[in-house]
């Protein structure tokens, strides 16, 4: 991998980044020399306490603590209201905690740092068509870049990137709507790609693909080099690229293990409402 490629590039950047206003998320005019620090790749998402209430007072998070370093594949697995969705929504800021802190790649999630949070962590929802909603696979592609400022001739080149990335090179004049299901979930991670994150967050990526776009999804994950969380129920998925399972329920944690182990246990699975792989 080059420095031009690596998606981690600048995240170090953004630590020393004055907390003011920032043109764009990503400092491409003064790229900072890569530079390991290994406590902040260690806590790559850094999450303690995390306590969350919804405005009604139900309690969704009742004290996460999780640590996924850098490059990590990771599941989140659990029944439905386990908090799984409450839990990522912290990644980039759109829910903020009742008690307790979220990190990311160094960086607390919070008010000022929003704006660059929103860039380090892609969210891919479950339905591409709550993600594209432009004209052409180019706009929507474009979109997240042309919203932090970046300049034209680099938003051309990464939306070529993120769609070559997707093995939807070449599509930027198509239309989103005339695409099948499993390339509109290919163009949206695109969308997502484009701001160059070094998290990608999946909620059920494989939800109503046929077993060739199933197929080319696995293969999508697996090549990918952020850092990935997928909140699933597909059990196989989960058995085939991700080497870390968490399960929640009831809005805490409650196992975290290498997926070999954690898919083996079968009083766990089943007192959490899981399948088997
Ligand atoms: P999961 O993604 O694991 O299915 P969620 O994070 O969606 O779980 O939900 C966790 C809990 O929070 C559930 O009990 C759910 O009913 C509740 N919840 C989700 N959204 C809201 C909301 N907007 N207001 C109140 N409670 C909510």
């Amino acid at each position: 991998m080059t420095a031009e490629t690596d998606p981690h590039r600048h995240a170090h950047a953004h630590e020393h980044a004055s907390l003011g206003e920032h043109a764009h998320g990503h400092d491409h005019e003064h790229p900072q020399p890569a530079h390991g620090d290994d406590e902040v790749d260690a806590g790559w998402i850094a999450i303690e306490h995390l306590h969350y209430a919804y405005p009604d007072g139900f309690e969704a998070l009742r004290g996460v603590d999780l640590t996924i370093s850098r490059g990590e594949k990771v599941a989140l697995v659990g029944p439905n209201g386990a908090g799984k969705s409450t839990l990522v929504l912290h990644l980039n800021g759109i829910n903020r905690p009742s008690h307790g802190s979220v990190r990311v790649a160094g960086l607390a999630v919070d008010e000022r740092s929003v704006r660059r949070i929103r860039a380090e962590v892609g969210l891919v929802f479950q339905d591409p068509d709550d993600q594209l909603f432009s004209p052409t696979v180019f706009d929507d592609v474009a979109f997240g870049p042309l919203h932090m400022g970046v300049p034209t001739a680099e938003i051309h080149r990464r939306v070529e990137r993120a769609l070559e990335a997707v093995g939807m090179g070449g599509s930027e004049r198509r239309l989103p709507f005339h695409l099948s299901i499993g390339q509109r979930k290919r163009v949206a991670l695109a969308t997502v790609l484009s701001m160059d994150p070094s998290v990608l967050v999946f909620d059920e990526p494989s939800a109503g693909l046929d077993p060739r776009g199933r197929r080319q999804l696995i293969e999508l994950l697996r090549a990918l080099e952020q850092t990935v969380v997928v909140a699933t129920h597909d059990m196989r998925l989960v058995a085939e690229v991700l080497p870390r399972t968490i399960v929640m329920d009831g809005g805490v944690v409650v196992a975290d293990g290498p997926t070999d182990a954690i898919l083996a246990d079968a009083v766990l699975l089943e007192r959490h409402g899981l399948e088997g792989a």
